[in-house]
């Protein structure tokens, strides 16, 4: 099967094309998962409610399917949630309830002339399948001190490609594989959803063209030439 990571159009977390969050206070957080074999965490921390934010664009063309920004993991379309429980896509702990625009553009919302947008704050599990390090071109440079399962551990590291060991897959068309920083995989069929449906800003990197050296900044990644 083919994968692909999920990003935002052009990795443009904040802007301007497309409008982006930020989130407003009281900034509540849960707990980040952790690694069932070492305990250390293996995710952000966890957005929690009150889900209030502010969207940086007033025009209704910027506001994306997919949102990203500040302080939160990802936030969907009303359209997008949609889609996804029609077509049957899995991956999604959680569709949060709409959240709070507090602020859009330069308005405070309640002064907005237009309805506003409709966004669900969204979990996606970590863990949904492996990496396999080997095809992935992995090396840690400070060998033998991580997790076997996880892999978070010490000193820096590299993947050449990213390539998702078939028989971990656990059925999810958006997951976090273990071993990865916090980079969602998606499937093919959420490939052929986001085509069919004309999902906006995204971008769906094949995964065997997703490399990643944290030498570089970290969590930074970069095209590799397939060479
Ligand atoms: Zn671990």
């Amino acid at each position: 099967m083919k994968y692909f990571i999920l990003r935002p159009e052009k990795d443009e977390h904040l802007g301007p094309k497309w409008a982006y969050g930020v989130v407003m206070d009281p900034a509540n957080y849960d707990q980040a998962q952790k690694c069932p074999v070492c305990g250390k965490f293996v995710s952000m921390l966890r957005w929690a409610p009150p889900y209030r934010i502010r969207l940086s664009s007033a025009k209704p063309e910027k506001w994306g399917d997919f949102v990203w920004g500040a302080g939160f993991e990802l936030l969907v379309s009303a359209h997008f949630k949609n889609i996804y429980e029609a077509e049957g896509l899995r991956g999604i702990e959680k569709f949060s309830e709409p959240i709070e625009i507090v602020r859009i553009g330069k308005y405070n919302a309640c002064n907005f002339p237009l309805p506003l947008p409709i966004y669900h704050s969204v979990l996606i599990s970590w863990g949904g399948a492996d990496r396999d390090d080997k095809a992935s071109g992995y090396a840690r440079h400070f060998p033998g001190k991580e997790c076997p399962y996880c892999r978070v551990g010490k000193g820096e590291w590299e993947q050449k490609r990213t390539v998702i060991d078939e028989k971990s897959w656990a059925g999810a068309d958006l997951f976090i594989p273990r071993g990865m920083d916090s980079d969602i995989v998606v499937t093919e069929k959420f490939f052929r959803s986001a085509d069919q449906y004309g999902f906006t800003n995204i971008g769906l990197i094949p995964a065997e063209r997703f490399a990643q050296d944290s030498r570089l900044h970290y969590g930074s990644w970069y095209l590799n030439d397939l060479s």
